[in-house]
């Protein structure tokens, strides 16, 4: 936890005779073509506008993802961060990659933000149509640590497939994988994002390349059974090459803290998003559509931080 209290020595400090103490927090988001980037960054906008206020400090860092700020925020090493609702649940009752680590019941939801389809992305020439089409290809299932990656093996356990099923399973980060379909290093790319998405955007601007749908028993069987997935779809004409809708699964992005962030902390961080709310949809138009109501509810497994539930109260919404 980067929280160092600052003695404050400007003479109007000492004037006053008030020395508030600084407090510096981190926000875990993802590679800086994601959306996860944006969602940091927007609400450190938003907060660091009101540093006279509440004099906190926030930083949100390029991470490996869902996964990685998950963990580093259970050990402390960030306050806060987004993360796949999916993995939040996963997290929280010590399921799934987290069974080995066990529960972390300090986890803590603060608010849901854009939904995340799962998104496939294949080069024109390489003669995928299909999710099924992937076999025998050279695909970027993503980074250890991006929760992308982990619901990417939840998908490859459904359909029985290992990384031996594909003739290359690169590990590429999020913000190489566009680059490195377009150079014809893989076949497809496979990324649980947001829309629309700087890394989609590449990926079907740089070279000649479409969304593949992601359908059929399993996925539907995935999406029934599990809360934190639902069927999803990529508007048609979002993309270069993909002008019809595309079918999908997907998760809910969701940004999560734990008890060790104090109730203060998150009240004004949560205050500063929605007393802002307009200014904070115009930051990414992944956020065009978000509704106060559903981001307060939706895809949130975790208990509500204190701090949030806090300002929810006192808007009436709780
Ligand atoms: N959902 C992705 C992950 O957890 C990150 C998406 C983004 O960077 O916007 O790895």
């Amino acid at each position: 936890m980067k929280r160092l209290a600052i003695a404050a020595v400007t003479a109007g400090v000492l004037c006053t005779g008030t020395t508030q103490a600084e407090t510096f927090v981190t926000i875990g988001t993802g590679g800086q073509t994601g959306v996860y980037y944006a969602v940091g960054q927007s609400i450190c906008k938003l907060v660091n506008r009101g540093g006279e206020e509440h004099n906190i400090k926030c930083t949100a860092p390029s991470t490996g993802g869902s996964v990685a700020n998950l963990n580093a925020i259970k050990v402390g090493e960030m306050d806060m961060g987004v993360a796949q609702s999916d993995w939040q649940y996963h997290a929280y009752n010590g399921t799934s990659k987290f069974e080995d680590q066990g529960a972390n019941g300090d986890l803590r939801a603060v608010f849901s933000v854009h939904p995340e389809p799962f998104t496939v992305v294949a080069r024109a020439d390489s003669g995928i149509e299909t999710f099924a089409d992937l076999k025998g290809k050279r695909v970027n299932i993503g980074n250890p640590g991006s929760g992308s990656r982990g619901t990417m093996e939840v998908v490859m356990n459904a359909l029985g497939w290992t990384k031996d099923d594909f003739s290359l399973a690169a590990e590429l980060k999020s913000a190489e994988q566009a680059a490195a379909m377009c150079d014809n290093n893989v076949d497809a790319i496979v990324f649980t994002v947001g829309h629309p998405s700087g890394t989609i955007k590449e990926a079907t601007t740089s070279c000649d390349a479409k969304l593949i749908p992601v359908t059929g028993a399993e996925v539907d069987t995935l999406a029934s059974e599990n809360d934190y997935y639902a069927k999803a779809i990529i508007p048609g004409g979002m993309y270069n090459g993909t002008d019809t809708d595309t079918e999908t699964f997907g998760v809910g992005a969701t940004f999560v803290s734990s008890t060790n962030t104090d109730e203060e902390t998150i009240y004004q961080i949560v205050k500063a998003v929605f007393d802002n709310f307009d200014r904070f949809k115009k930051l990414h138009p992944a956020f065009a559509n978000l509704k106060e109501e559903d981001m307060i509810v939706n895809n949130l497994s975790a208990p509500l931080h204190d701090g949030a539930a806090r300002y929810y109260k006192e808007r009436g919404w709780l």
